[in-house]
């Protein structure tokens, strides 16, 4: 038996025989091509691009119904590189210019755009050189002729295996998911490379980084892969076999106790009601929030609406976006967020934003109140959808007083248009602020007092708290939910807002993490908002709770010492042994 080590990227566990996936790095023949023939030789590559074109619109129109939506983003994205000039037309220069032949032109222009990604600051977008890489094989690989190619076809069939590979495309995730795989491995690959996200809306469990996993892994091997610890087993033995089975029959018989849930209250054992509200980044989310029957949108990230395009949408495009999900939800809050681009979330829209540090510049609402008139589009599409349900608006990203006061300022002034127009609108639509930055946090009962609700946007507020860039890989380590610093920002936030009398809620990943609910119930927050996937887990932790007990409990963690002595005290919370946060 072997174990490798790398990073698991979607939590679960498979057990199956390794399907390698034989993909040679390709030889790139490189030759002079005879004037005559240079013509003939552009139209070789045009069409070469033309099948790729076809094969990731077929994947496309592949994706299974039930897929998230990023499945077809990003593919979206992959095309969106293929009918770049840079891609699709670069090339064709070099041929005619230099007479150099289509793979040798492809491949010399693919290695000058990977050069440009790659002396890029932002690790999101030297993460995009990956993309362009990805493209471009592609289109080689329909260039070359099939004895060159060395890869052998993927079967159709590959239920129950676990593939084994140097790196995929999110396009190969997709295709590989409609053939039946139960899990992948990767030589390379990162935590926020467009495949790892991926995989984990897709259900499938996978570790990437794991080097060398082609050569150690023969094809057919019994491989046990554990996607939430990044520990892929190879050839086990008997033992690690039963004991796995075992762990893979816990989550399977938990996941049907969730299912059973489905239609319970969110209410625990004394009584306390709790909304379990679900975020969504674009109207198809929709089928996992029915799925989950949430109380309502506790956070609609319109930005999402933006992105992979050059010119925003209008106000028509963002009112049916915001009425389909208000009318699905017939009597269901839906809190929509107002623009929230910047920093790690760019559109290719012409907009001001980046800057030396983007998560400290122009971002959310700081962006909207500089764009004014992008920004009432956008007010104006939810004043209107606020008629058709009952539609609260949330401003990201409040740092102070100001914000509020010119964002309800512009609130008025739209609904004043509207009024003169006589179109319909809520006059009553609740106004809310996220707390993510800790400034706002410190002063919770000054915002609280301009304000409708109040949502604690842990992801940012950690980022901000602690100094660390969400997205840098290399200071991921010191993300902690439970820092003592972010714990007290979180309880004054809750404070001030009891104390106004007005609602809070937490949008944040912690709010979806099993691990922290009762500790933020013990706390005082009612109103949890999150992936719609994480909504059964937590409606089951809340009905298993006495929220008093709780709340003893959380007066001790707030009172501990130091760390570890206050992990200690949430995992006691969280009792030993506890299911739900085992696996
Ligand atoms: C947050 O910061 O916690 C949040 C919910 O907003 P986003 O993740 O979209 O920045
Ligand atoms: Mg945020």
């Amino acid at each position: 038996m072997l174990a490798l080590h790398g990073k698991g990227v979607s939590n679960g566990i498979a057990i199956g025989r390794a399907y390698v996936l034989k993909r040679e790095r390709l030889k790139i023949p490189e030759y002079v091509v005879p004037v005559p023939f240079v013509e003939d030789e552009v139209s070789r590559f045009l069409a070469a691009v033309e099948s790729t074109r076809r094969e990731l619109a077929d994947i496309r129109s592949h994706i299974p119904p039930d897929a998230p939506v990023e499945a077809a983003s990003f593919l979206d994205t992959h095309l969106l590189i293929l009918n770049d000039t840079m891609v699709s037309e670069a090339p064709i220069k070099d041929i005619r210019a230099n007479q150099w032949n289509a793979e040798f032109a492809l491949k010399t222009q693919s290695d000058r755009l990977v050069a440009v990604f790659e002396a890029m600051e932002d690790p999101y977008l030297r993460n995009k050189k990956t993309d362009v890489a990805q493209v471009v094989e592609r289109v080689l690989r329909n260039l070359l002729n099939p004895d060159e190619r060395e890869d052998e076809p993927i079967p159709d069939d590959l239920n129950g295996r676990v593939v084994v590979a140097n790196d995929l495309a999110p396009a190969d995730a997709v295709a590989l998911k409609n053939k039946g795989i139960a899990a992948f491995i990767t030589n390379l690959g990162g935590p926020i490379s467009h495949t790892a996200i991926l995989s984990r809306s897709l259900g499938i469990p996978a570790i990437v980084a794991v080097h060398g996993a082609t050569r150690f892994i023969d094809n057919d091997e019994e491989l046990i892969v554990d996607g939430k610890r990044g520990i892929l087993f190879v050839a086990p033995d008997r033992a690690v076999i039963t004991e796995y089975e075992k762990r893979a029959h816990k989550i399977e018989r938990l996941q049907r106790e969730l299912e059973a849930l489905r239609t319970s209250e969110a209410v625990s054992r004394d009584g306390v009601a709790v909304q379990l509200l679900a975020n969504i980044e674009l109207p198809e989310d929709m089928a996992g929030v029915h799925q989950a029957l949430a109380s309502g949108i506790g956070l609609y990230r319109t930005e999402f609406l933006f992105m992979n395009r050059k010119m925003p949408p209008d106000e028509e495009e963002q009112f049916a976006a915001y009425v389909k999900v208000i009318l699905e939800l017939p009597g269901r809050p839906v809190t929509i967020r107002t623009l929230d681009l910047g920093a790690d979330k760019r559109a290719d829209i012409d907009l001001p934003t980046a800057s030396a540090n983007p998560a400290l510049g122009l971002r959310a609402v700081r962006l909207c109140l500089q764009e004014v008139a992008l920004f009432k589009v956008q007010l104006r599409a939810i004043l209107r959808a606020s008629a058709f349900g009952s539609v609260r608006l949330m401003v990201p990203m409040l740092s102070n007083l100001d914000e509020i006061a010119r964002v309800v300022e512009l609130v008025r002034e739209v609904q004043e248009e509207l009024r003169r127009n006589g179109i319909d609108f809520d006059p009553d639509m609740p106004i809310g602020g996220m707390i993510e930055v800790p400034a706002a946090a410190v002063a919770a009962d000054l915002f609280a007092a301009h304000l409708d609700f109040l949502s604690i946007g842990t992801n940012d507020l950690i980022q901000y708290t602690l100094a660390i860039d969400r997205v840098d890989d290399t200071v991921n380590y010191l993300y902690d939910p439970l820092h003592p610093s972010v714990l007290r920002l979180i309880t004054m936030t809750i404070d001030a807002a009891v104390t106004q009398g007005i609602p809070v809620a937490m949008c944040g990943e912690m709010a979806g993490d099993a691990r922290y609910t009762r500790l933020l119930l013990g706390l005082g927050l009612r109103e949890f908002s999150m992936h719609p996937s994480a909504i059964l887990e937590i409606k089951k932790i809340v009905r298993e709770s006495s929220v008093a007990d709780l709340k003893r409990g959380a007066v001790q963690v707030m009172a501990a010492r130091d760390f570890r002595s206050l992990q200690t005290l949430v995992d006691r919370m969280n009792g030993d042994g506890d299911s739900t946060a085992a696996d």
